[in-house]
């Protein structure tokens, strides 16, 4: 069967309908493909039922039992509670079910229901808020598909439940048993792969457990393979295919800068600069990622590229994730370039209608040579006369589709990618697997340990003492927060409130400053040019902060609700001190003594690193998490995960890139089907 009939809607598939297929929409599935890759989460074994009498205590099991009878009443804290008695020849349990009244109608006694949850101890057997699944003996397909099997149990969504998308995943798999297998058979002989069909007809209706790992074996090792053959690809395709800038710079312009700096770069930032001016002086299209923990001065590494390219006459984009940063780079690179006749821009979201329009217009006629600028760089309108160079601050926090809306705003510039986000080698490939990469590894001489404690909120008084110690001593302070406005869902400060509060109360005889997302962006730049300034001491903030800002003097750091942040955010926040000469400290308040917020923060205490910190953080939240949802790649992986199955990465990586280095590559067959269906889709 031709590939392209798995890219039909799922509607027409037999039980979907219109009707259905709005909910199937809810989980993502509009095509037969992403209803065959509409993965199992789990599976449950019936081709031999549990009896109660064996069910074991404390462990997740699945039993089939009988209602007897059902009952609903309040509870004295008034939730509402539903109770039904279940039996089966040898034993009797209770299901019950908290806060989901409705749920009575569901069930009539004598009904025959297949349970799953927890097996609990009290007044007898008992099972809380399980999984069923009511039982059909008039279907004639109840054995064929739902019981005396391996069952599949998919995650659901509201309209649908498990035995209609099990019927439904039934007959997709039956409709489509012999799609193409598009992997090269070489590849398949070579890991002892079973075909693309058997694996999506076992991966939801499996013979057997060795089935399901057969299945999964094949799926995963393909889902890697077609995220690093999008890798190789891109790499391939601006290495050869694109022809890039060759700038040719007149040196002195950037000898200048350099003597000027007010500091001596570290031997990490001259490397680095040296390996960037490499790929600006080749013809090839420098596509590359700078790597280097929070403060090691990624920025100057940036100023003196674009030096490189203006200097030979092209334009510079520098974007960053936020407007605070934005706004911080446009001071700190016009400050610095003073004397050197650069026109600079700054492009917000926030400026108005008229001056926008009106740089707009100087981006398109080169009268501007660097724009610094947010989100708002990549918007249709915007336009260059002549881009040579795109940086991108923090990339981390933006994805691929924005690095290339950027990259396409010039004739093949350059790309200079900067992330403090380090992480492990072999994740690094995966999302950043197309880059090559520089790393300054360490930071600028002088910088101290930062000290990190971590306080439950009784201590906080000390805390705020602590810091109008160091306010008076002639530093400056953060304090943060999760949220700007009190919520009514959670119990957390906020910072707007605790602005009122620690400005009265508290820091009466200090200045405070409170900047937050919501301010409108003039508001934004005033606070933090105060704040560097050394006229606000406290300044009350939110995650705002997080990346990019510099101010050496600030010592203190406080984070309530620390364990709400993620390690590379508190990282990250904490990277905002320690950056001048002065002794720093870092206090994270948290009062939640979960097992994970205690090794979370414990971490935080112990390592300064931000390679450590991001590789602790990783195992503890995952890389879903970790990376937040731009990052391409991740959020589509459907049955592989980067961690577990690292060693199958690596081998789909070197088969991927052999791929290019072997032969030559083109999107002319016998690679076309490749392309078409493993890069294509991905690009
Ligand atoms: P990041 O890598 O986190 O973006 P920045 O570029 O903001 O770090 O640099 C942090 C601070 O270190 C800035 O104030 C910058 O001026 C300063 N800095 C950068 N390079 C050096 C150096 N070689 N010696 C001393 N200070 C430096
Ligand atoms: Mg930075």
């Amino acid at each position: 069967m031709n590939q392209d009939s798995l890219l039909n809607s799922a509607q027409f598939i037999k039980g979907v309908g219109p009707k259905k297929f709005q909910i199937l929409m809810q989980l993502g599935i509009q095509t037969t493909k992403d209803l065959l890759y509409h993965f199992p989460y789990r599976y449950e074994d019936r081709r031999r039922q549990n009896q109660i009498k064996d069910l074991k205590v404390g462990q997740m099991q699945s039993f089939t039992a009988e209602v007897l009878a059902k009952a609903s009443r309040r509870a004295r804290n008034r939730r509402s509670i539903f109770q039904i008695a279940l039996g089966d020849e040898g034993g009797r349990i209770d299901a019950i079910w908290f806060n989901q009244p409705y749920l009575k109608d569901n069930f009539k006694v004598g009904d025959k229901v297949i349970f799953y949850g927890k097996i609990s101890m009290r007044k007898g057997l008992q099972v809380i808020n399980p999984e069923y699944e009511l039982i059909d003996e008039d279907d004639a397909s109840e054995d064929t598909i739902h019981t005396k099997r391996i069952v599949p149990i998919y995650s659901l969504t509201k309209g649908i439940g498990q035995r209609a998308l099990r019927r439904i995943s039934y007959n997709a798999v039956n409709e489509f048993s012999n799609v193409l297998d598009n992997l090269p058979e070489p590849l398949r002989k070579k890991y002892n792969l079973i075909t693309l069909n058997k694996a999506l007809r076992d991966i939801h209706f499996p013979k057997s457990n060795e089935a399901i790992d057969a299945a999964r074996k094949r799926l995963i090792y393909e889902e890697l393979f077609a995220l690093e053959l999008t890798m190789a690809w891109r790499k391939y395709n601006y290495k050869h295919l694109h022809k890039g800038i060759k700038f040719s710079f007149k040196k002195p312009l950037v000898d200048t800068f350099i003597k000027k700096l007010p500091f001596k770069l570290t031997q990490s930032q001259k490397k680095v600069i040296s390996e960037i001016k490499n790929d600006l002086s080749s013809s090839q299209c420098m596509q590359r990622l700078l790597q280097g923990d929070v403060g090691s001065g990624k920025t100057v590494v940036a100023i003196i590229s674009a030096l490189y390219a203006l200097s030979a006459g092209y334009q510079v984009a520098l974007m960053a994730p936020t407007e605070v940063l934005a706004l911080q780079h446009y001071r700190v690179i016009d400050k610095l370039l003073k004397g050197f006749k650069i026109k600079m821009g700054l492009l917000t979201s926030q400026i108005k209608k008229k001056e926008k329009s009106e740089l707009i217009n100087k981006i398109n006629n080169h009268k501007i040579d660097v724009v610094i600028g947010t989100h708002a760089l990549i918007q249709e309108n915007v336009s260059f006369k002549k881009l040579g160079l795109v940086i991108i601050d923090e990339q981390h926090k933006f994805g691929v589709i924005q690095r290339d809306t950027l990259y396409l705003k010039g004739e093949n510039p350059d790309l200079l990618i900067m992330t403090a986000t380090p992480i492990p080698r072999t994740l690094a490939y995966s999302i950043y697997g197309d880059l090559d990469v520089s790393v300054i590894d360490e930071l600028p001489a002088g910088r101290k340990k930062i000290t990190t404690w971590w306080v439950t909120k009784k201590k906080i008084e000390g805390a705020y003492n602590f810091i109008i110690e160091q306010v008076n001593e002639g530093r400056q302070a953060y304090i943060v927060y999760p949220l700007v406005e009190k919520s009514k869902k959670l119990e957390l400060k906020a910072a707007k409130e605790m602005y009122e509060h620690l400005s009265k109360d508290i820091f009466s005889k200090h200045t405070v400053g409170l900047l937050h997302g919501q301010m409108k962006g003039s508001e934004k730049d005033k606070v933090m040019l105060a704040f560097k300034n050394n006229k606000i001491d406290i300044l009350i903030s939110t995650i705002v902060i997080e990346v990019g800002i510099d101010v050496a003097n600030a010592s203190v750091m406080l984070i309530e609700h620390a364990e709400r942040f993620g390690l590379s955010q508190l990282h990250q926040l904490r990277g905002r001190i320690g950056r001048g000469s002065h002794e720093s400290y870092c206090i994270l308040v948290s009062s939640s003594l979960t097992d994970i917020a205690k090794r979370r923060l414990a971490v935080m205490k112990k390592e300064s690193s931000g390679f450590r910190i991001a590789e602790e953080d990783l195992i503890i939240r995952g890389p879903g998490e970790f990376f937040g949802n731009r990052q391409h790649g991740f959020n589509d992986l459907k049955i592989a995960d980067l961690i577990k199955d690292n060693v199958i990465l690596k081998k789909a990586r070197k088969d991927a890139f052999d791929l290019f280095s072997t032969s030559k590559f083109t999107e002319s067959s016998p690679y076309q089907t490749l392309f078409d269906y493993y890069i294509k889709q991905n690009i």
